[in-house]
């Protein structure tokens, strides 16, 4: 598993639209809001939210043909009045999607990109929870709203990182902006080390985490997340989180089944450490 990360699995994994606005020489700023939106964007059926995510920069660029990947999409978020995307996606429409996005543009607008928003709550408690903190607000702040008075489709693309939720999308984007450029993550806020990282936590990462033994707590939250990091820096001091990329795919191939399918199992690089729970019955007992 060190020898990881997989990166011809990229195609098929959401950083795939940051990194293209990135190789295609886009400003930072313009790919830190292609990575959130792509981010926020990234839960359910992977081939499902990659099309969507793709038909939404599509738009962007059909709207600036001759700009870069990435820039197109700055620009059509940073346009007076916000963008008019026409995509929803599962618990959020295509207007909040779109409000979602003009708020990244006014944020980097106004602060001069999501590093900046981010940058205030970090340098002052020195936790990734801080400056996530930061710039939740911020985005909240140019939506001109508060959350709860906010529609649940525009409140699930902006989860509280305050909240005690394991804010997987919001870990993800952080783990692709702080690692280094190693063919997957991107490197893009070298003032946070990586080891201030917390793993993006869901449903196959927490199983693959017990059945690793690296938590015993039975729910998926921001306790969990520290805790399995805990576990991870035992491994890597430095870059705990540097596994996170490989152990999803490991779910994202159909190469983990979780056990059910023991036969999986025996060429799996983790077998020997691996106690996947038994598979459960109708009436969830083993
Ligand atoms: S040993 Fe089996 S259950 Fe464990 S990670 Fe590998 S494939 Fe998944």
């Amino acid at each position: 598993m060190r020898q990881h990360p997989p990166v011809e699995r990229v195609a098929s994994d959401p950083v795939a639209f940051p990194r293209a606005a990135l190789a295609a020489g886009a400003p930072r700023p313009a790919v830190e809001a292609v990575a959130l939106l792509s981010a926020m964007l990234a839960y359910g059926a992977v081939p499902l939210f990659m099309r969507v995510i793709r038909g939404l920069l599509d738009e962007a660029a059909a709207a600036a043909p001759r700009e870069a990947a990435g820039t197109a999409f700055l620009r059509a978020i940073s346009q007076p009045g916000g963008p008019r995307f026409s995509l929803g996606y599962r618990l959020s429409t295509a207007a909040e999607i779109s409000r979602f996005a003009g708020a990244i543009g006014t944020v980097i607008s106004r602060h001069g990109g999501l590093w900046e928003a981010f940058a205030p709550g970090w340098r002052r408690a020195g936790t990734v929870r801080a400056g996530l903190i930061t710039l939740h607000e911020a985005l909240w702040q140019a939506l001109g709203t508060r959350p709860a008075a906010a529609p649940g489709g525009l409140r699930h693309l902006l989860p509280d990182p305050a909240g005690g939720g394991c804010c997987k999308r919001w870990l993800m984007f952080l783990r692709w902006m702080v690692r280094p450029d190693d063919g997957v993550d991107l490197g893009l806020w070298p003032e946070v080390p990586p080891a201030a990282l917390l793993i993006p936590l869901d449903r196959h990462l927490s199983r693959l985490a017990r059945a690793l033994d690296l938590t015993r707590r039975a729910t998926d939250d921001w306790k969990t997340a520290e805790e399995v990091t805990a576990a991870l820096r035992q491994l890597d001091p430095l870059d705990p989180v540097r596994y996170d990329f490989a152990l999803c795919h490991l779910a994202i191939a159909g190469d983990c089944t979780h056990g059910r399918h023991p036969e999986r199992c025996a060429p799996c690089p983790l077998a020997d450490v691996c106690q996947p729970a038994p598979p459960r019955t109708r009436q969830g007992k083993p």
